[in-house]
């Protein structure tokens, strides 16, 4: 396995893998867990070459957010790639991806990227779609893969390969959870033991909120109410958001029918965290008939 910090020997290793060799990228904020290695995992049996990128990225964070204490762990992430089979960790240095005088920036318009964690994290979209067109530019992967778990992320993503033209496929595998439910997540590092117990009222709202539509509440106003009268049984958790909303344009629906998306963002203590679950309702096997993306 390599390990490469130059976009120009990235861009030069590439160069060498001709189709039908087909390049699969993971891109990821390091500090691995089963959700990246999930993703990994896939990659390599999919692709010829799997390069993993690790990048935390500057320009997705906002002011106040964990830029700075976010967990770093290069030598682990590359211990764990080289058991899972990857060929490249791509770990560019914050300046040989934003130098100095670093200034052209994707922005994505539209209500995609304005609701739900674009309401909440301003920028946030624009830094994600920055460095990914970045990252496909270098690395020009034939496939790219990413957890359900950041599900807008997906959709944004999706839509600016689409939209800017670009050859990668998004491949999408779904959340990986704890035995008690929790998506795992870099940030559960920052928990402590009170804080990690607490985490689990984001799934248990979601557990929950199928639980009702199951039994037949299409109202997702009513859904929407009771998840937050459950989170809020939680002292430690202080809501940001809680939406029933539409699978492909994350807007809010009036009515719960078919298929749609349940996402919350919570934060406990100082940590923020976010969750979503994709149901179809009006199945009488909603947990076996989840959609996937
Ligand atoms: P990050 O390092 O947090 O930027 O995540 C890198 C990739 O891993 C993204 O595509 C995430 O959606 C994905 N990911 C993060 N957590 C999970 C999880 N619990 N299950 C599946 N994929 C995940």
């Amino acid at each position: 396995m390599r390990l490469i910090k130059e976009i120009s020997q990235m861009k030069d290793y590439r160069k060498k893998i001709k189709a039908p060799q087909t390049v699969g990228l993971v891109p990821t904020m390091g500090a691995f867990h089963e959700g990246h290695l999930c993703l990994i995992r896939k990659a390599r049996q999919q692709c010829d070459k799997v390069v993993v990128s690790v990048f935390v990225n500057p320009i997705q964070f906002g002011k106040g957010d964990d830029y700075q204490r976010y967990p770093r762990n290069l030598s682990e992430d590359i211990e764990l790639s080289e058991k899972e089979g990857v060929d490249v960790v791509f770990a560019p240095s914050l300046e040989e991806m934003y130098p100095q005088d670093y200034s052209t920036f994707v922005q994505v318009g539209g209500p995609l990227s304005s609701t739900l964690e674009g309401a909440s994290r301003y920028g946030h979209f624009k830094g994600v779609a920055t460095v990914l067109i970045k990252l496909f530019n270098i690395i020009k992967p034939d496939f790219s893969y990413f957890g359900e778990k950041d599900y807008q992320q997906v959709l944004i993503v999706k839509k600016v390969v689409d939209e800017l033209n670009l050859d990668t496929q998004i491949i999408v595998l779904p959340t990986i959870r704890e035995k008690d439910g929790l998506a795992v997540s870099s940030r559960n590092s920052y928990l402590n033991k009170e804080e990690r117990k607490a985490a689990t009222v984001l799934y248990e709202a979601l557990k929950r909120a199928k639980l009702w539509i199951k039994e037949g509440e299409r109202n997702p106003f009513s859904i929407v109410s009771k998840m937050k009268d459950l989170i809020r049984k939680e002292p430690m958790a202080k809501i940001d958001y809680v939406a029933v909303v539409n699978l492909e344009t994350l807007e809010k629906v009036e009515d719960i029918r078919g298929e749609v998306l349940i996402a919350l963002a919570v934060k406990i203590g100082k940590t923020r965290l976010i969750d979503n679950s994709l149901l179809v309702a009006g199945c009488s096997y909603l947990q076996k008939k989840e959609k996937r993306i």
